[in-house]
């Protein structure tokens, strides 16, 4: 049975106070809360990991980064390897998300390395991609969703798929306000699941966890996860508070 899962990304918030407070605060809305086959994850920004690690330790919550460099080490100022989270106690790590992608310039290409060294480095990936509004406005979404896909994941074996978590956030939908409707996400949810039986099998589509992101909140958490495609969330901004992000696992 493949788990349920609320991940919530931090992005570029929160100093060390208020990431421990913030953690602080969660461990205490989450007492209590049924989390059996849930995972919960929460992504601090890289200076703020290890202390973070630190402050989940006896409790259900796993801390991952946002970013990693593909590279094994070297002059890349301003970078962190796969070896560099694994040492302070990281297991998983974000890539691929649509910031990244926009802001910073990875393409498929640089994905796809990023990928292949998360996961020889025993991380597991959460790996997010998504069609922008011009992409849907076209009807292009589903073109677009496969080559993101076949460009940077569908190298892999099958196995490597175990270390895979896949994240669909249109990105239209991240911090705007606007969600894909729970149909939306769904049908798209099942297209992806058809690509990987198609490309593998039966057995790796169906154990792949697929979270949906996109201005998820409290009051349309449970309508979206209630579809049988949609394992969970990715969550930005209402993972800021912990109170909100609770209701989001909750609504799992
Ligand atoms: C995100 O950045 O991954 C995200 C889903 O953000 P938000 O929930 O704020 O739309």
């Amino acid at each position: 049975m493949r788990k349920k899962i609320v991940a919530g990304n931090w992005k570029m918030n929160n100093t060390l106070d208020e990431t421990k407070k913030l953690i602080k605060e969660l461990k205490k809305e989450i007492k209590g809360v049924k989390l059996k086959g849930k995972r919960v994850l929460i992504a601090p920004t890289f200076v703020n990991l290890q202390p973070a690690v630190k402050k989940i330790k006896k409790s259900k919550i796993e801390v991952i980064a946002q970013n990693m460099h593909q590279a094994k080490n070297g002059a890349f100022t301003g970078e962190i390897s796969a070896d560099m989270l694994t040492d302070i106690g990281v297991k998983t790590v974000i890539i691929g998300h649509s910031e990244r992608r926009e802001y910073f310039g990875e393409t498929d290409a640089i994905l796809a390395e990023k990928v292949d060294a998360a996961l020889s480095n025993n991380l597991e990936v959460v790996f997010c991609f998504g069609e922008k509004w011009e992409d849907r406005k076209a009807g292009n979404h589903f073109k677009v969703i496969e080559a993101q896909l076949k460009n940077a994941l569908f190298h892999l074996e099958a196995g490597s798929f175990k270390n895979i978590i896949l994240a669909y956030e249109p990105v239209w939908a991240i911090g705007t306000g606007q969600t894909a409707s729970a149909d939306q996400a769904q049908e798209m949810h099942a297209f992806i699941r058809s690509l990987i039986e198609k490309k593998y099998n039966n057995e790796t589509a169906d154990a792949i966890s697929i979270l949906y992101g996109g201005s998820v909140k409290p009051n349309n958490a449970e309508e979206i996860f209630s579809k049988p495609d949609v394992d969970g969330g990715l969550i930005g901004g209402a993972s800021l508070k912990a109170k909100d992000f609770t209701a989001i696992i909750k609504a799992i």
